[in-house]
């Protein structure tokens, strides 16, 4: 027989706040969890922004999406999505209501950091042959010294032609590195500030030290690896200067811990969400309200350029869409809202001193719902309002949802912001969502498997939702 509850028992359940691992009182999500994230892991395998694209786009067609018509009048059910520059996505399943009703928006982003190609990169030093870079986004440069690297992008070729470079990823590929110095001679390095251990010219990638045979020439190395290059893909040095090319880690996404409830891999910030967005919305049918699904490049450097969320092709995307139904896009945005899909940091004991813990999020507790990013006094951010954190919190408890809230870390011990605020400019309801990540920006990011699945279903749970915005 179950022992009685105490009056203080009975009273702290029905006043306060309790946030547990959620394991504990549902066991059989990780199995869930685990299923959904084995087509998370490929996702993963797509490690740039355009990669995704080339991911997601045959899905969309297969799921009877259909590439974007300015001027038609989409109805009830209807799906459609418009490709902007192979980088940036936004993917439509049309509601029942009217559009003048508003949309349901969830945008993720799609880059993560990682050392871009300098434009002229290619360079012999000492017989080795070396890609010079210029990293994206906040890294820890120390984190990109010693590790297997693959090489990923695009490069246009005089006559047009695009070649797709994938290096690095198949078994049987090579990889590259960049090189740090061996301990016995570090005396000094090891007492420079972790800014300065490797600094950001000397992240040049290693690709070979073997040179052309020809007496006649100086810099046979690189000459070799130009050669290599040109034989495989017609590429002349020239090229680079018409191209996108970048490292990443070479991992592979992988399951960690003995229990396999987490996931290790380059890139899930922001691919987490990226990923259950994206399911979301291919799963999402008939909903009450039109559904609007964005990945979005450049978060990682402010979210500016074309591809970015600071752009206006969200917005010139919309107006394309809205005027059709003889509507103007401010009137149907001021009665919408959106979900920013982005990481938060979870609480890491090793580090416990930067996170307060009653307002941080944790591994395995669901998705994180962050009312506000920015810094030192709330700069830089999107504050969601106390009726819109009320809209989010009743979607998410009517599904049965766990979630968590979390600030990221102490006040003024640093902080960092979400395409939150550059997308409540336009004026509709906005708050963050996302997974806690250990180890965020590092090459190899944790996530929990539980985690990312019931961000998939918070998302669905509102973009299948029938609650109106006051
Ligand atoms: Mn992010
Ligand atoms: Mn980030």
């Amino acid at each position: 027989m179950a022992e009685k509850k105490s009056d203080g028992q009975k009273l702290e359940e029905k006043l306060l706040m309790r946030s547990a691992n959620i394991g504990e009182a549902d066991g059989s999500l990780l199995g869930e969890a685990k299923d959904f994230c084995e087509e998370y892991k490929k996702f993963l395998c797509n490690k740039t922004e355009r990669e995704i694209l080339d991911y997601a786009l045959p899905i969309l067609k297969k799921k009877g999406y259909k590439e974007f018509q300015i001027g038609k009048k989409y109805s009830p059910g209807s799906k459609f999505y418009m490709n902007n520059r192979d980088k940036a996505l936004i993917m439509v399943t049309v509601g029942k209501r009217p559009i003048a009703d508003g949309l349901r928006v969830g945008v993720s982003h799609t880059d993560s950091p990682r050392l871009d190609f300098k434009p002229n990169p290619l360079f012999e030093d000492t017989d080795m042959a070396y890609f010079k870079t210029h990293y994206y986004g906040g890294i820890k440069k120390y984190q990109w010294a010693a590790i297997p690297l693959s090489l990923h992008g695009v490069i246009m070729l005089a006559e047009g032609k695009t070649i797709k470079v994938n290096i690095g990823e198949e078994e049987g590929d090579p990889v590259f590195c960049v090189t740090d110095l061996l301990p016995h001679l570090a005396m000094n390095q090891m007492k420079k500030p972790a800014t300065e251990i490797i600094e950001g010219e000397q992240l040049n990638i290693l690709v070979g030290c073997w040179p052309f045979k020809d007496e006649k020439i100086s810099g046979k190395v690189k000459l070799n690896i130009m050669n290599i290059l040109f034989e495989k893909y017609g590429v002349t040095e020239k090229d680079f200067l018409t191209a996108e090319l970048c490292a990443v880690p070479a991992f592979r996404p992988i399951d960690v811990g003995l229990d396999r409830s987490m996931i290790g891999a380059y890139g899930q910030d922001d691919s987490a969400c990226a990923f259950a967005n994206f399911m979301a919305e291919i799963e999402c049918k008939g909903p009450e309200f039109t559904t609007i699904t964005i990945f979005a490049d450049k978060e990682e450097t402010g979210s500016d350029g074309n591809t970015g969320m600071r752009s206006f092709f969200f917005r010139d995307f919309l107006e394309d869409f809205v005027s059709a139904y003889g509507l103007q896009v401010r009137h149907v945005l001021r009665r919408s809202v959106c979900l920013s899909c982005d990481v938060n940091a979870a609480i890491d004991p090793a580090f416990g001193d930067v996170f307060e813990r009653s307002n941080c999020s944790f591994l395995n507790r669901g998705p994180v719902v962050s009312k506000y990013t920015g810094s030192r006094g709330k700069y830089s951010t999107n504050d969601a309002s106390a009726e819109t954190m009320s809209f989010l919190r009743k979607i998410l408890d009517d599904a049965k949802v766990p979630w968590q809230v979390g600030e990221l870390g102490k006040v003024d011990i640093g902080g960092g912001g979400t395409i939150a605020a550059d997308i409540s400019v336009h004026n509709l309801d906005t708050v963050d969502m996302g997974v806690p990540v250990l180890s965020m920006h590092s090459p190899f990011e944790i996530t929990s498997k539980t985690d990312v699945y019931l961000l998939y279903k918070a998302i669905s749970a509102f973009y299948s939702s029938k609650i109106e915005k006051k």
